[in-house]
């Protein structure tokens, strides 16, 4: 079965397959680095690092990219602001986007930032203006012309016949109801930065920046362009008419929207108290695999709502997780089979490949896995586990984790760093004792715990129960117990 996703531009969901072989050439939105990224940027981000990790699961190459959009209306102001040069002001944003992401497992795509592309952008500008299809204003701006693209609207499903012809807009961002003629480049203002260019000295529109920056890499058609729910107008409404009014040709084949997130049933805002960025999150103690688990665990296109408590669900569903594969590497199973066991991993890996080419069903998913867990924990309590069904329930646990990447218990180190990070950004005063805590316990990761439970087992089998102890001791230090049963040892975090 092919991967069957919605596309914003037909309303409806269609079969997904690349335009040319089987390599996927997919765009998506990435920050304005103006500030910290919060958890409903991240929703989006992780939304297309599923979908990615996804495609190339179902056997497709991928040529993903995002760009960075480090120069606009707000990053100009606040440059300015702050009497730096928009390099400067947005280095120590990109840089934290960056940690941000590999914290919250996203496999970093092809980056381009809009800064490296001014020229091509300029050249971008001069094409259309020869085409009669962008014009510039007496200040040395230049502007789109929607009236020369009748299609205007299409995405968003919006009317614009009745719009008067030349009203215009010069912001990077505006109200959903103006169809204005919108600025591609804009003039210097006294104090701002500005490129000099083939043009004439100024800056590029944000949305601009992407049209062009995506056809450099992906080429005039695309398979896919995705970003939040909030850019398809007029960001990319307006990427689609400069992209298509040049070209002739259709921009993106599937456009790919993430639904807003909420906060405890609120949109999120400064003023409500309910902004969180990521660090915030970590800061007060949380993993960054329970976050990404909840960011995941609501499909795309419905809204997700997120809780404290559901954070703390999200934990315990991670913890689960993560102590099943245990018991499966770590357990002693006597020979032989069980066909039972074996159809299950079987039909689970069926189960959850039919959930995702359902529009990326990831609730359906993880509903699936954790099937299995209880049917096989239930299997394990009555010893019907047999050795050979150890390698096809790994083998399923795997590929879920091939795409929600929680399993890997590297949380401590992660949390960590954040603590690290944390002076440097003013914020010392905010780690919380719970974020302490969970670092100390954290800090040896499974494999550091498990070659240490080994050690011990060595010593016990030489009857060295000193060296035995000692290990233990250390563990116990780091926050793990260890208990010794007749079956084996076991640990557990505290
Ligand atoms: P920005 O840095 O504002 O350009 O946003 C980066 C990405 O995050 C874009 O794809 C936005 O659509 C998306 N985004 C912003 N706010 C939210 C939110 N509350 N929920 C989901 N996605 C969001
Ligand atoms: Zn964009």
């Amino acid at each position: 079965m092919a991967l069957r996703l919605y596309n914003t531009m037909s309303s409806r969901i269609e079969e997904f397959h690349p335009l040319c072989d089987n390599e996927v050439r997919m765009y998506a939105c990435g920050p304005t680095v103006y500030d910290y990224g919060h958890i409903g940027n991240f929703r989006t981000f992780i939304a297309v690092d599923l979908l990615h990790r996804f495609l190339r699961q179902s056997g497709y190459k991928i040529h993903h990219v995002m760009n960075i959009t480090d120069v606009d209306d707000r990053i100009i102001r606040n440059a300015a602001r702050d009497g730096v040069t928009v390099q400067q002001y947005t280095a120590k944003y990109e840089k934290a986007f960056l940690e941000d992401s590999v914290m919250i497992g996203i496999e970093q795509p092809t980056i381009v930032r809009a800064t490296e592309h001014i020229r091509e952008m300029a050249e971008f500008v001069a094409k259309l203006v020869e085409k009669g299809i962008a014009y510039r204003t007496e200040d040395g701006s230049y502007y789109f012309r929607i009236a020369k693209f009748p299609q205007y609207g299409k995405l968003s499903k919006k009317d614009f016949s009745g719009m008067q012809d030349g009203a215009r807009v010069d912001v990077d961002e505006y109200d959903k109801d103006s169809a204005r003629d919108f600025a591609l480049w804009k003039a210097p203002k006294p104090g701002e930065a500005s490129w000099d260019t083939v043009i004439g000295p100024g800056r590029p529109g944000w949305h601009l920046e992407c049209s062009v920056m995506s056809m450099q890499e992906l080429g005039e058609s695309f398979d896919l362009h995705a970003g939040g729910e909030d850019l398809i107008f007029p960001h990319h409404e307006n990427e689609i008419a400069q992209s298509e009014s040049l070209t002739c040709k259709p921009f993106a084949h599937f456009w790919f929207h993430a639904r807003f997130l909420l906060v405890e049933g609120e949109k999120m805002s400064k003023r409500l108290g309910n902004f969180f960025t990521l660090r915030d999150l970590v800061l007060k103690g949380h993993k960054p695999s329970s976050i990404r688990y909840l960011l995941t665990s609501v499909p795309y296109r419905n809204q997700l709502n997120f809780t404290f408590d559901g954070l703390k669900q999200a934990a315990v569903s991670v913890e689960r997780l993560r102590n099943f594969r245990l018991r499966l590497t770590a357990g002693n199973f006597p020979a032989g089979a069980n066909l039972a066991m074996q159809s299950l991993a079987a039909e689970t890996v069926d189960r959850m490949r039919t959930a995702l080419d359902d529009d990326l069903n990831t609730a359906q998913a993880q509903g699936a896995i954790f099937e299995m867990v209880r049917q096989a924990n239930a299997a394990f309590d009555t010893g019907s586990i047999k050795q050979d069904d150890v390698p096809p329930l790994l083998s399923a646990l795997q590929r879920f984790d091939e795409i929600f990447a929680v399993l890997d218990d590297d949380d401590g180190p992660k949390m960590k760093q954040v603590m690290e990070w944390a002076p440097t950004e003013g914020r010392e005063k905010d780690i919380s004792d719970e974020l302490r805590e969970a670092v100390r316990s954290n800090q040896l990761t499974d494999a550091d715990i498990e070659s240490k439970v080994a050690a011990m087992k060595a010593a016990r089998a030489s009857r060295d129960f000193k060296a035995s102890d000692a290990l233990r001791a250390k563990l116990a230090d780091a926050g793990i117990i260890v208990e010794i049963t007749k079956d084996g040892i076991r640990w557990r975090r505290k």
